[in-house]
């Protein structure tokens, strides 16, 4: 058996049963919206959970994890490399923590300018797959910082689809956490629209990264192929 002995039964139940209710959720909301459920790959956002955390969901049958903080990152990737699970970098990236990156994840979905792109491609080992990659898209305007802005998104598009060791693989977005559904899917629409403008242009896109625990039925709606969920699966987390 692969998973330690350490993993006490009360987390793994608790993690198990949470990840069946969001695997209930995107069945019921695929259903719901006219869309395949296959289609919707579940990214379960670890992030400041210990590696037993991590742990406790491969062995429901999770294999796709998301993370924000390179270093945390990069030692629960070392710790359980055993699982060969599918690693996604998914937070904010600085130009000098671009290589443990490149070195250790299988996808990036945060890029947003092109000096982190020609890093991340400079530096992925040629031993590994090419790194596969979506553009973070700033659809909330001036209520976020991060992300490329949407009129500028082609142009970098452009630029990192000749990048040799990346895959552009399509578009992540955060917007703003807001209850209303409709709101919700107005945000989540205009990333689709992106997309398929990019799409239409020619590129070859799959991937539309958006939605998390409170909103990825109004993703759903708007054709998210990647949902990345962390607190529906694993709780609440810690403030800083
Ligand atoms: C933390 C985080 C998530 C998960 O958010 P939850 O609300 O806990 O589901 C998804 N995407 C990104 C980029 C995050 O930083």
């Amino acid at each position: 058996m692969l998973y330690s002995r350490h993993l006490s039964a009360p987390i793994m139940t608790t993690i198990s049963a949470n990840l069946q209710a969001v695997c209930a959720r995107i069945d019921a909301a695929a259903r719901r919206f006219g869309r395949d459920p296959a289609a919707v790959t579940l990214l379960a956002v670890s992030k400041t959970w210990p590696a037993s955390s991590v742990e406790a969901a491969a062995a429901a049958g999770q294999r796709c994890f998301g993370e924000n903080y390179v270093q945390e990152g990069v030692a629960k990737t070392q710790a359980l490399a055993a699982l060969g699970l599918e690693w996604h970098f998914i937070g904010p990236l600085q130009s000098n923590k671009t290589r443990p990156v490149a070195e250790s994840f299988a996808w990036v979905h945060s890029i947003d300018r092109l000096k982190i792109a020609q890093r991340l491609s400079e530096q992925r080992p040629e031993h590994l797959p090419p790194l596969q990659v979506c553009l973070q898209v700033n659809v909330s305007g001036e209520a976020s910082k991060s992300g490329v802005a949407p009129d500028e998104v082609a142009a970098l598009a452009a630029a990192v689809i000749g990048l040799p060791r990346l895959q552009l693989r399509g578009l992540m977005a955060i917007p703003e956490p807001i209850e209303d559904f409709a709101a919700q899917r107005r945000a989540f629409a205009s990333l689709r629209e992106t997309f398929e403008q990019l799409q239409r242009g020619g590129m070859p896109l799959d991937t539309l990264s958006m939605g998390m625990s409170h909103d990825l039925e109004a993703a759903i709606a708007e054709g998210a192929t990647m949902v990345r969920v962390g607190t529906a699966i694993f709780g609440e987390r810690q403030k800083p």
